[in-house]
């Protein structure tokens, strides 16, 4: 069939992804930056139920990895037809007033920077100009973008915003290229990501707040993201889906 790139595919919401498109029949590059074990648990979970997958180790951040990223799928026998930007990090929670210029300067990197260089690596491989078969993006962003996470973190918030840009201007940019370009904004889901907040168990502290009363599964965005990648989404582009249970 062909590749789907999931950029962090190694854990939370890109292994739900991960999984679930290698059993739309996608043979799927699981991308990590650390935690080759993972990585390699993942792939090995999806060849034992008769999937096709391989593991590569990239830092979105880096432009240089990029492109060794992308150029590794070049050399796989499938063309690249669906990208999903998933790999995000975020940093304790703290007030605006206490974030330096380095800690902002990751998180930009990582979840603004990475998600470009992803984009421009897919486009140049999909656009039917560049002689490409065509395919999908979906960027995952973050409720924060609507939200802002004041107190928490800002600057992740800031991160997300503009990925929902990026993905409002590449859409258009790309729409007659045959590249379609789409966003989930998923709100609180179950992952290791809160630890990395400082506050593992944020879910079930916010869960009465959320108008669904639960936090979400990584499963639940991994469908939505499944859904906008496949045709049945072939008139979908520049959307947004919140996975927030009516935040
Ligand atoms: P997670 O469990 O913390 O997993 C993060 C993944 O990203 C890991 O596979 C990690 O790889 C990878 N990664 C981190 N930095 C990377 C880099 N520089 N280069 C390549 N890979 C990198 O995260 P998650 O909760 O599943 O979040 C996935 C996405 O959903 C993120 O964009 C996040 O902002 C977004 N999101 C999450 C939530 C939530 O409640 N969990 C809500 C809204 C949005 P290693 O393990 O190898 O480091």
């Amino acid at each position: 069939m062909a590749i789907a790139l999931v950029t962090g595919g190694s854990r939370g919401i890109g292994r739900a992804t991960a999984q679930l498109l290698a059993q739309e029949g996608y043979t799927v590059a699981v991308n990590y930056h650390h935690n080759a074990q993972a990585a390699g648990d993942v792939v090995a979970d999806i060849v034992a139920q008769g999937g096709k997958a391989f593991a590569v180790q990239a830092d979105i951040s880096d432009e240089k990895q990029v492109e060794a990223l992308f150029s590794r799928i070049d050399q796989a026998a499938e063309p690249l037809t669906a990208l999903v930007n998933n790999a995000g990090i975020l940093f304790p929670q703290c007030r605006l007033e206490n974030l330096s210029a380095e800690r902002i300067n990751q998180v930009l990197t990582t979840n603004v920077t990475g998600y470009f260089l992803c984009c421009r690596e897919a486009v140049k491989r999909m656009s039917h100009q560049g002689g490409g078969q065509g395919g999908a993006i979906v960027n995952v962003s973050s409720a924060a973008s609507r939200t802002g996470s004041p107190g928490e973190y800002v600057d992740y918030a800031a991160s997300k915003g503009a990925v929902d840009t990026l993905t409002t201007g590449l859409s258009l940019e790309v729409a007659a290229c045959g590249i379609r370009v789409n966003c989930v904004r998923p709100g609180f889901i179950y992952t290791d990501m809160h630890a990395s907040g400082g506050e593992p168990g944020r879910v079930d502290r916010v869960s009465p707040a959320i108008p669904m009363q639960r936090g979400g599964q990584p499963e639940e965005v991994a469908h939505a993201i499944a859904w906008l990648l496949s045709e049945k989404a072939s008139y979908v582009t520049g959307s947004f889906l919140d996975l927030a249970g009516g935040r």
